[in-house]
Formats: C-alpha cells, sequence, structure tokens
C-alpha cells in the first residue's frame, strides 16, 4: 500500500555505488538513536558520515568565501547535510545551515523550511497558504481579543497551544471556555506566545505520524495516548503502531512536506469526522519509533534520496 519504489532505489543505488560521499549531520546528540543510525547507515555504505555539534560550529560571513568552521579548522566541503536541529537551537543551527547552503551544499532540510515548522503559528500560515486541511485555529496578541479569539475557533472544548511546544509539553486541553480563559489569561501573564485551536474530539488520543522521504510517505504509524491523556505523543508514554494510511491522507502528508520544501519529514495527522486535518510538520522525525513500528530501515531510504540528489564535486575543484 505503501508506494516507495524500491525497485527504483536498489536501481540507483548500484548506479552510484562507487561515489563516496562525504555526508554531515548537523546534531548535538551523537549518541541518540536517530544520529547514530544515520552514521551506521552511511559508513556501511562506503559514505564518510561526520557528526557535527551545531552550536560548535562558527563562521565567517563574507561575500567572497563562505565558509564553516569547526574546532579550530575549516570544514570540508560537504556533499551533503542531514540537519537534526534541535528545537532549543532552532535560531543558531539555522543560520549555520543556511551557511551551508550559501556554500552550495546539499542539505536535505533546508532553514526556511525548518524555521518556519518550529514556530506553529508560522506552520499553519504555511499550511494554509497552501490549502491544506488543519483544525481551526486563531492568534491574537492583545488580551483584549480573548473572547474574540474562541468565538473564531468556536465552542469548548478548546485547545490552547504555545508556539514552540515540544513533546506535546505546552498543549492544555480547555473543557470549557472559562478554563480556556483562564489557561490564555496564565500564558500572557508569562509573555508566551500560544494559538487557540478547535479540539478534534474524534482522534481520542490518537494521532497519525507519516514519514515523508523525497515527496513519497514511506512509513506510517498511528499513536496512542497513554490511558487518558489526549496527547498521543511517543515522549508522553503513547504506544505506536504501523498503520494503513488513506490515499488522501498519504496525499496531505506529501503536500504538507513540500509546503515546507522538506526533503525528510513527520507530518502529524489528525483523523476528524471531516476528513485528515494536520497538526505539524517535524523537520527532525525521531527514527527509533516510526522504524520500530514499521520495521523498515528508514535511514535507508533517506541515503537512497541522498544518494540519487548528490555527486560528490569533482577532486580538482577545490577552492583555496
Ligand atoms: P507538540 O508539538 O508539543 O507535540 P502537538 O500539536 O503535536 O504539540 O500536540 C501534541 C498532541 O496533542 C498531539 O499529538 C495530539 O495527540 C494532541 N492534540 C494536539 N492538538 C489537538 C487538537 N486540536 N485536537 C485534538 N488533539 C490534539
Amino acid at each position: 500500500e505503501l508506494s516507495y519504489d524500491v525497485y527504483t532505489a536498489s536501481k540507483l543505488r548500484t548506479a552510484t555505488k562507487a561515489r563516496a560521499l562525504r555526508i554531515a549531520v548537523l546534531s548535538r546528540e551523537a549518541a541518540s538513536y536517530s544520529t547514530a543510525k544515520l552514521v551506521t547507515e552511511g559508513e556501511a555504505r562506503g559514505h564518510v558520515v561526520e557528526v557535527i555539534d551545531t552550536t560548535r560550529c562558527y563562521m565567517a560571513i563574507n561575500a567572497k568565501a563562505p565558509e564553516v568552521y569547526y574546532d579550530g579548522k575549516r570544514l570540508p566541503r560537504f556533499d551533503a547535510v542531514i540537519p537534526r536541529i534541535g528545537a532549543s537551537i532552532t535560531t543558531y543551527g539555522c543560520s549555520v545551515l543556511r551557511q551551508f547552503e550559501t556554500l552550495g551544499t546539499y542539505c536535505v532540510n533546508g532553514s526556511e523550511g525548518i524555521t518556519a515548522s518550529r514556530d506553529k503559528l508560522h506552520a499553519h500560515q504555511v499550511l494554509a497558504r497552501h490549502r491544506i486541511g488543519m483544525p481551526t485555529t486563531a492568534f491574537a496578541a492583545s488580551p483584549k481579543d480573548t473572547k474574540n479569539l474562541m468565538d473564531l475557533v468556536g465552542t469548548a472544548p478548546l485547545i490552547v497551544k504555545l508556539l514552540e511546544s515540544t513533546q506535546g509539553k505546552g498543549v492544555v486541553l480547555a473543557e470549557t471556555k472559562k478554563a480556556a480563559e483562564s489557561v490564555i489569561d496564565a500564558f500572557r501573564g508569562l509573555k508566551a506566545n500560544f494559538l487557540v485551536q478547535d479540539y478534534v474530539k474524534e482522534a481520542a488520543g490518537e494521532d497519525i505520524r507519516c514519514l515523508v522521504i523525497g515527496g513519497k510517505v514511506v512509513a506510517a504509524m498511528k499513536r496512542t495516548s497513554d490511558g487518558d491523556d489526549f496527547r498521543s505523543n511517543l515522549h508522553r508514554g503513547g504506544t505506536a503502531a504501523v498503520t494503513r494510511i488513506s490515499k488522501t491522507e498519504r496525499d496531505m502528508a506529501t503536500r504538507a512536506a513540500k509546503a515546507f520544501k522538506l526533503g525528510v519529514a513527520g507530518v502529524d495527522l489528525l483523523r476528524s469526522s471531516e476528513g485528515p486535518k494536520i497538526l505539524e510538520v517535524n523537520s527532525s522525525p525521531g527514527l527509533e519509533g516510526i522504524e520500530k513500528a514499521s520495521g523498515k530501515n528508514i535511514a535507508a531510504l533517506l541515503f537512497d534520496q541522498i544518494e540519487m540528489r548528490v555527486r560528490p564535486a569533482p577532486l580538482k575543484k577545490t577552492r583555496k
């Protein structure tokens, strides 16, 4: 059912076998499952894979020679960069990534898409611009508009969400408008940015994570929350199981990844009574949960994509 073209990929792999690539994984967590898996898989394919701590990169910015330095040395030209930039260092991480983009290095995910996807409000605006369905969402800066804001979204229960929430930590379910108002007041008091969203009841603590690589859904899993929590994040004790997705869901997931120009993305959607609704697009999707649930080697599929897109720079062309 999931239409990854395994035949084409293996053919391409054979064709590109001789060409070892030099690949950087931008990550601060060399020991994490995802980063370690990317290194193991890349090396098994004969590539040179280096884990670069994003926050240790420094840069000289000038018109002539954009470079990235690391540990006292100029970094070599990489053929490809796999960014796995943590939410806490999005701004600096994306600056480093932009430098690689300026150098002309192929980046699996671009700085623009990562930046847009990290801010939930920005992300919803991108989705809306591409006419991709999502739960009704509203945002306002002034406390004078709290009531109007809730009216825009509709009736309680409502979801109030911090714009930079991850792992479900900043997501609150307010059963009544009164409760929602209190939460909004509290967030405003903390000067935290948030959005108000229609609560998709039917989803009942379940969401679907679609792993999109190179414009195709290569695996999908259903995540179910722990107990009566409405949040299905695996970090919150949710469980995952492989699931079949409909053509509509697959189309939406691929369109969402494309809207952010992401080569690899974890697209989360809710199954609502009006059809699928996109919840968020994750530019550094964890590999462990989806590999275990689907039994697929997702890292390998990512390298298929990289090998297909990148040709190593000719040796003679090195600059001074
Ligand atoms: P985070 O980025 O912090 O994980 P999400 O927006 O993905 O925040 O929300 C976390 C979880 O909460 C989702 O996986 C989903 O299970 C649940 N959830 C979030 N928004 C809604 C909503 N509008 N309706 C129903 N459930 C929701």
